[in-house]
């Protein structure tokens, strides 16, 4: 049989009702139900949000396990409203609300609208930023963005960069630069021919107080966790910038090799910025690239009032942002930036079928010839309507808002006896713990701040955050929501004196408590 006799007969191997997905594809004959099924989702999600009354449940995985055991993957729920009712009582019911003024635990921001609509256009259209070809207006969105960002940052004309899945992705792509980098400039090619001998005297110092993703990205890179060198920080949880000359010199005396120094603008435990020009300085004197970490404190970028705690990270070879942190953008959404757009030639490959060499030769703008991701969400677009909706000087005061409130929150909570601080406040987090003077002995308090945090998660009423500093157990608020006020801080610490009390109160008098 010819084409010809194929298309002549109008015989087809599905009738046109017969098409499978027919009535559930995203097309122009399907648009009553897409209205439907986004104003259901609508709904359903409104419903929810009017009725929040705290940030969690506090439902336990024990207890919420048994409901996800009935369900059957192969077989579809009865119909569409009983697909919504299950997902209200698998997910929603019991999700952790970031937008709720005490969910005041990690770097969670509540989102904006503008990027909630974006995301329903960019999932709907469904481009995908690996090639032109596949996204064509998308990628000079993302690119205007990447502009945008680096004109801020002051990174200079030949500076370019990508959106990214997270900070991680992108401290791990300004580590491989500089890996790259550096072998490139002794003609040797990571790329081609994988790590030389020497790669293992390479080191990477960042601070006591940096992010894990140094760590990781060390061992995906093939440098091991053993070459990560943490330098010591001063009393504000900052690098300590005579211990990084310090460090940089033993490092030399030894024959290793500092490749890069990952400075970090906003750590994630105190919000501490380390001093940008004073290693940018020595990182200049030595020849070692620069990566500033401003996963959190990226948003200074816009701040009316703060925007000079970043000077100096113009000066980086590399830079991460995360707009999904203080940009108020649903996750994902970030990106990584590097002062010499040359570089990211050592991550490129030109595959025949998807970004030849020739387009790249015509010029065609290929955004996968700069990531390490292939099929790429359009994230980019949130930010992009956020931008164009509110304006970068709202998201700044935003950010500026939550700054001030820690500092509040501080002056409110650090006359406290029950309470001690582990650091004033930098950025917008706040970390102390319960230490009333009747406490036993430290021991006592580390179990006892474990118990408060797991306490308030299990009463809902609030979400807060533990880490340790200086080997004890610490609490930790993070705030990134401007509708936080200072009662709801109030409250909190409200809460943890009770279960502090609580706690120590069982553990002085276990027997009669049994009984
Ligand atoms: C959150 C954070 C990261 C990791 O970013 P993700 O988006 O979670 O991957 C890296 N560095 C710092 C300082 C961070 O706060």
């Amino acid at each position: 049989m010819s084409i010809k006799q194929i298309v002549g007969s109008e015989r087809q191997t599905h009738s046109a009702a017969d098409v499978p997905g027919k009535r559930h594809l995203f097309n122009q004959h399907n648009l009553a139900a897409f209205r439907q099924g986004i104003e259901q989702s609508l709904q359903l999600v409104s419903h929810r949000l009017a009725a929040v009354s705290q940030p969690f449940s506090g439902v336990l995985p024990q207890e919420l396990a048994p409901a996800f055991a009935g369900i059957d993957l192969d077989t579809p729920a009865a119909d569409q409203a009983a697909v919504l009712a299950e997902l209200a009582a698998l997910y929603l019911d019991d999700a952790v609300y970031f937008h709720h003024p005490r969910y005041v635990a990690h770097l969670n921001c509540p989102v904006v609208l503008p990027a909630i609509m974006a995301e329903l256009v960019l999932a709907s259209v469904n481009s995908s930023l690996d090639t032109w070809d596949q996204s064509a207006g998308g990628t000079f969105i993302e690119q205007k963005l990447i502009d945008w960002t680096i004109g801020h940052i002051g990174l200079g004309p030949d500076a370019d960069g990508v959106f990214t899945s997270g900070g991680t992705q992108s401290n791990l792509m300004a580590l491989l630069l500089a890996r790259d980098t550096y072998h490139a400039r002794r003609g040797h090619s990571v790329k081609l021919s994988g790590l030389p001998a020497e790669a293992r005297r390479l080191r990477i110092l960042c601070s006591t107080a940096s992010h894990f993703s140094v760590q990781k990205s060390a061992a995906l890179l093939g440098l091991g966790y053993d070459s990560v060198i943490c330098v010591p920080c001063d009393e504000r949880q900052r690098m300590d910038v005579s211990a990084l000359a310090a460090t940089l010199a033993q490092c030399h005396a030894a024959g290793e090799v500092p490749l890069a120094v990952v400075a970090t603008a906003g750590t994630t435990d105190f919000g501490s910025i380390d001093p940008l020009p004073e290693i940018a300085a020595q990182c200049r004197a030595h020849g070692i690239w620069l990566h500033v970490d401003a996963a959190y404190g990226g948003a200074l970028l816009l701040s009316p009032t703060r925007r000079h705690w970043l000077d100096g990270i113009e000066l980086a070879d590399s830079v991460t942002v995360d707009y999904h942190k203080s940009f108020f953008q649903p996750v994902s959404c970030s990106a990584f930036f590097a002062r010499e757009r040359r570089d990211f030639a050592h991550l490129t490959w030109h595959a025949d079928y998807l970004n030849p060499l020739s387009a790249a030769q015509e010029g065609t703008p290929n955004l996968v010839n700069k990531s390490i991701q292939t099929t790429r969400r359009f994230d980019a677009l949130k930010l992009w309507l956020t931008l164009r909706s509110m304006g970068a000087a709202e998201i700044g005061a935003m950010f500026d808002h939550v700054i001030d409130l820690a500092q509040q929150g501080y002056r409110l909570l650090h006359g406290e006896a029950w309470l001690q601080f582990a650091a004033a406040p930098q950025l917008s987090t706040l970390v102390l713990r319960y230490a009333p003077d009747s406490a036993q002995d430290d021991a006592q308090l580390d179990a006892a701040n474990a118990y408060i945090r797991k306490a308030i998660f299990r009463s809902g009423e609030a979400v807060i955050a533990g880490t340790r500093v200086g080997g004890r157990q610490y609490l930790k608020f993070t705030l990134l929501n401007p509708e936080t006020t200072l009662d709801d801080l109030a409250a909190v610490a409200t809460l943890i004196r009770r279960y502090g009390d609580e706690y120590l109160a069982t553990t002085r008098a276990p027997l009669a408590l049994s009984a």
